[in-house]
């Protein structure tokens, strides 16, 4: 009868549409979330600092706050105080980049109940602040059933009673004289067990002495109130209770010390009022931050942060005691491989099997950590001899050719390790690396599957060196093309563009990709003088589609870091383009996402002339690892390009598909053209349409061909302009 009083005085709030205040600095980051926010049913507002902020909070009632820590002026912590002194009744998620960790930590404190990394992923955004909703909307009917349940003390009961809380009284002597009925789902405790026994029976030993001190101080009647954090233990014999690690219960505890008058108007001590709130699973968010600020999220090892940390540790140790230690950088051999074939969800299998075999055979003290890809480095400390660091060289080689099983398949995998040892091979975290490195490309270069010591004869690029020779040679006697692949509209199946994809027809080892040369031609900025020949070709081609009288079409053209990095590299563009009197809007320049983050400082100058001039700026290989999506405000982006692979998980898996989904929903919020590459069935070609795809590439139309057969394919569909017809 009691239960349903409560649900009858269910507040009208449960029904009503949630409204969220999203508060941060950055702009595109602002209108994306607004966009998926908008989508999911939630009414939105906007603030674009802290001080708006507050000003939208004094004006209306919100249920929810999404809000960036690092704002110029009232930054969010600052707006946090301020809900916290003005009272209001609202859940905060904090959404905030890695570097403000500490401060997500403090913001936890003034009472944000969560939080979500930037760059965010939208799936978990949406679940985060469903979550948040639901907790206010629990919060509002506790609240709202203590209001209108005060009158009597039957009703009094049931409040206690059901309270999420431990509720207790002590008598003057510290001994338990009422416990309400929490205490058996919290501690595992029946009422009766607790009643009559010292309260310091459950505290952990950890905090006797302090809480000790918390009661007397109540008895002394220092303070009215107060609250401390403490542990307290579960009844180990009660299986079901649920804890931070079963035997004990983090709470806060909170405490009022009870008096009477005597007939002298002499206030007397009668005895200990107070409560204890579950907060382990704060407690757990907290470990998760922390956790997740240093650890690799996919294989739980340490982040490159920690990693440099133990580095730090390990140099100053070193140098105190004079003993040496390893460090080894070590990359997994055709793991690309496995990647493409069998997908990136056995990809990140195999990353976590190929972790636990290495960390199997490793002792306490050493420092595993992955450094992104296949990449791993170990950090070996007191070692003396390079045979310790060779026996466990070969351990690790020995653990990782044995067949890993995955989905009932089985692999062989070889790794290719290098090593250098602390001082001989570097005297500082960076040489140190480095050596490693070259000792690790050293190993690569001869076969694979091994490991080799760093030594002072290696030179860095020496597995560059004869493919740059090679490269010179080629540019000289015309070895490379460019190929061009179609871009649609996947309505009409009409070509809109060509992407410009270099190719290198090899005289010995026959047509070459990218991916066997692209890398040495980087390395060696060789890929400029291509890059300028590849452009100078790709005009002359226009120039000839132009005077076939074919339907003028954008043309995309990669640029790579390296590219960008030339001074002048504007300026001879323009000149190119000028020389061959081609109008600047047929180009579109491609770049990628990582080149991008890496750019040098004056990038988004020369980015913004080229725009300037006429040619449009598409993002290559969108969504690919972790990035900041802060690039947005500064370089003027037309077009943004899903890596491909969002587009080959759509079949297979639908999380994937649900990030593809955050991208589309980004793009629209951001006004952005949005081309979906490597389609290469009708099922993605369906899904990324409806996603609101403008443009689509990849092998269901068709791949790269040579110019003139591309040229061929444009001639040979004329009515109404070149387009494809699909099977069906
Ligand atoms: P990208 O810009 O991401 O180019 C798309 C790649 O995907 C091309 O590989 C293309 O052939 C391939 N592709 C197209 N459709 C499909 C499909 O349906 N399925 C699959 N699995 N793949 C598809 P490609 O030609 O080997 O180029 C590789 C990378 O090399 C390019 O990636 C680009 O970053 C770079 N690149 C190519 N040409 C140039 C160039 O002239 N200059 C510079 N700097 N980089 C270039
Ligand atoms: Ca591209
Ligand atoms: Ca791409």
């Amino acid at each position: 009868m009691q239960a349903t009083m409560v649900q009858n005085n269910s507040p009208a709030v449960i029904t009503e549409q949630s409204h969220v205040l999203i508060v941060d600095d950055q702009l595109s980051l602002l209108h994306s979330m607004q966009a998926l926010l908008r989508i999911n049913g939630y009414q939105v507002t906007l603030a674009r600092s802290g001080g708006e902020a507050i000003t939208k909070l004094q004006d209306a009632d919100y249920q929810l706050v999404l809000l960036d820590l690092q704002m110029p002026g009232i930054d969010g912590l600052e707006v946090l105080e301020y809900i916290q002194q003005a009272e209001l009744d609202l859940e905060v998620v904090v959404v905030s980049g890695e570097t403000t960790f500490s401060s997500v930590k403090e913001a936890i404190h003034l009472g944000a109940s969560d939080f979500v990394r930037k760059p965010y992923n939208p799936e978990e955004l949406l679940t985060t602040v469903s979550q948040g909703l639901e907790r206010y909307r629990q919060k509002r009917l506790l609240v709202s059933s203590e209001h209108t349940l005060t009158e009597s003390e039957r009703i009094h009961r049931f409040i206690v009673n059901n309270s999420p809380d431990f509720i207790y009284m002590l008598n003057t002597q510290g001994v338990f004289t009422y416990v309400n009925d929490m205490v058996e789902k919290l501690l595992g405790y029946k009422r009766d067990e607790l009643l009559g026994k010292h309260f310091s029976s459950i505290i952990h030993a950890h905090n006797a002495d302090e809480i000790h001190k918390f009661f007397s101080e109540q008895r002394a009647g220092e303070r009215a109130t107060q609250s401390a954090e403490v542990r307290l233990l579960v009844n180990q014999a009660n299986d079901r209770v649920q804890s931070l690690d079963n035997y004990e219960l983090v709470v806060e505890l909170n405490a009022v010390g009870m008096y009477e008058e005597d007939q002298t108007g002499e206030k007397i001590f009668t005895g200990t009022l107070g409560s204890a709130r579950d907060v382990t699973g704060r407690k757990r968010t907290q470990d998760r931050i922390n956790h997740q600020a240093y650890h690799d999220l996919l294989t739980r090892l340490p982040n490159r942060a920690l990693f440099n940390d133990r580095m730090s540790q390990a140099f100053a140790h070193a140098r105190r005691t004079g003993e040496n230690f390893a460090l080894m950088f070590m990359d997994l051999d055709r793991f690309k491989l496995i990647n493409d074939t069998l997908g990136h969800v056995m990809g990140d299998r195999v990353l976590q099997f190929v972790s636990e075999r290495i960390l199997d055979c490793l002792r306490a003290e050493d420092t595993l950590c992955r450094f992104g890809g296949d990449e791993f480095s170990l950090l070996l400390p007191n070692i003396s001899t390079k045979e310790s660091v060779a026996s466990v060289a070969e351990k690790i080689l020995k653990a990782v050719r044995q067949p890993f099983h995955v989905n009932n398949h089985e692999l062989y995998l070889s790794m290719s390790l290098g090593v250098a040892m602390f001082p001989i091979d570097g005297e500082t975290r960076e040489t140190l690396l480095q050596s490693a490195d070259i000792a690790m490309y050293q190993v690569k270069d001869n076969g694979k599957d091994g490991y080799c010591f760093y030594s002072d004869t290696m030179n860095c690029s020496s597995n560059f060196i004869s493919v740059e020779r090679d490269m010179y040679y080629a540019l000289e006697k015309q070895q490379f093309q460019v190929f061009f692949q179609p871009k649609v509209n996947p309505e009409n199946h009409m070509i809109v563009g060509m992407e410009a994809l270099l190719r290198w027809q090899h005289p010995q080892r026959g047509l070459l990709y990218p991916d066997e040369f692209l890398a040495a031609a980087e390395e060696s900025k060789l890929i400029v003088s291509i890059g300028e020949w590849a452009l100078r070709s790709i005009c002359q081609e226009i120039v000839r589609w132009q005077q076939q009288g074919l339907p003028k079409i954008k043309v995309s053209v990669n640029i790579s870091p390296a590219q960008l990095e030339q001074d002048d590299f504007v300026e001879r563009f323009i000149h190119t383009v000028h020389e061959f009197k081609l109008a600047a809007d047929i180009f579109e320049i491609e770049i990628s996402e990582q080149s991008l983050l890496r750019g040098p400082q004056n990038l988004a100058k020369k980015i913004h002339s080229l725009r300037d001039y006429g040619v449009s700026i598409a993002i290559d290989d969108f969504g690919r690892g972790a990035s900041s999506l802060g690039y947005l405000q500064y370089i003027p982006v037309n077009t943004l390009k899903i890596d491909r692979s969002f587009v080959r998980d759509i079949d297979e898996n639908t999380q994937q598909a649900r990030i593809v989904d955050g991208i589309a929903m980004m793009a629209k919020g951001l006004n952005l053209n949005l081309v979906a590459e490597g389609v290469e069935n009708l099922l993605q070609l369906d899904y990324v349409r409806n996603l609101g795809c403008h443009e689509v590439q990849g092998y269901l139309y068709g791949a790269a061909v040579s110019a003139q057969a591309a040229m061929a394919m444009m001639e040979s569909r004329p009515s109404n302009g070149p387009h494809f017809i699909l099977p069906h």
